[in-house]
């Protein structure tokens, strides 16, 4: 992200934005001015990643830095999908001479993903793959298909990880306290698209638990620390998707 030069906003000198009173030492938190008494807010700027001083009304102009950032590197992640699915497609056309359709392609670059993020353990990114893969099978019409990838990803969230803005390697953050169940963030999205799976393979959503299950028991089992079993994740899910309204 090097490309745009970014604003230098507040300052690096422990020095008020208000008064211009010197601290003797550069402050570590948002406080008041011993000296004028306005408030001093404390960030780490965008710019150059070092730890300014800031009046409140900067605060907001930094903070929409970082959203402009956001924006860009999302934009930015559009545009590489997009190029990883025609070099795909490319390959696929030069091996055995057809045009393979967008949804094959769709399917390479997300199995392709899954591997990579699992080994980079980078579980939000999993996770949101895992659903566009659903939605890329359901599109599809398979319907059964869809299910195991969603009931992954809505296990990763059963277990309280993915959601928010929490660390993608939470799994293996072993000094983490232990996670509540509680804080188990469960997205509506995810729930009305297995409701929406249940609906369409003919079923209860209760009665997807033996595809939850082959789906999910793997990642119990794999070593990741995962704090719930398939079956008590399940009941977290059946009772948040009986809360929908
Ligand atoms: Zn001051």
């Amino acid at each position: 992200m090097n490309f745009l030069s970014v604003k230098n906003i507040g300052q690096i000198e422990p020095v008020c934005p208000y008064c211009n009173k010197r601290y003797s030492k550069m402050p570590t938190r948002s406080c008041k001015c011993k000296n004028c008494g306005e408030k001093i807010k404390v960030r780490k700027r965008l710019s150059d990643g070092n730890r300014v001083i800031l009046k409140v009304s900067e605060v907001e102009k930094l903070e929409r830095q970082h959203s402009i950032r956001r924006l860009l590197k999302r934009t930015l992640q559009d545009v590489n999908a997009e190029f990883e699915l025609r070099k795909i497609a490319d390959i696929a056309k030069n091996v055995d001479g057809r045009i393979i359709s967008q949804a094959d392609a769709l399917w390479s670059l997300f199995s392709k993903r899954s591997l990579d993020y699992m080994k980079q353990q980078r579980w939000s990114a999993f996770s949101g793959n895992q659903i566009e893969m659903s939605e890329l099978l359901a599109a599809e019409g398979k319907y059964s298909r869809a299910i195991s990838p969603l009931s992954i990803s809505l296990y990763l969230e059963a277990n309280g990880g993915v959601a928010r803005d929490w660390p993608d390697n939470f799994l293996q953050r072993k000094g983490r306290k232990r996670w509540n169940p509680s804080e188990s963030f469960l997205g509506r999205y995810h729930l009305y698209l297995l409701r929406e799976l249940a609906h369409n393979t003919n079923k209860d959503v209760g009665a997807l638990y033996p595809e939850f299950n082959v789906a999910t028991l793997p990642y119990f089992e794999g070593g990741f620390g995962i704090s719930l079993s398939p079956e008590k994740a399940w009941a977290n899910i059946l009772n948040a998707e009986m809360n929908l309204d």
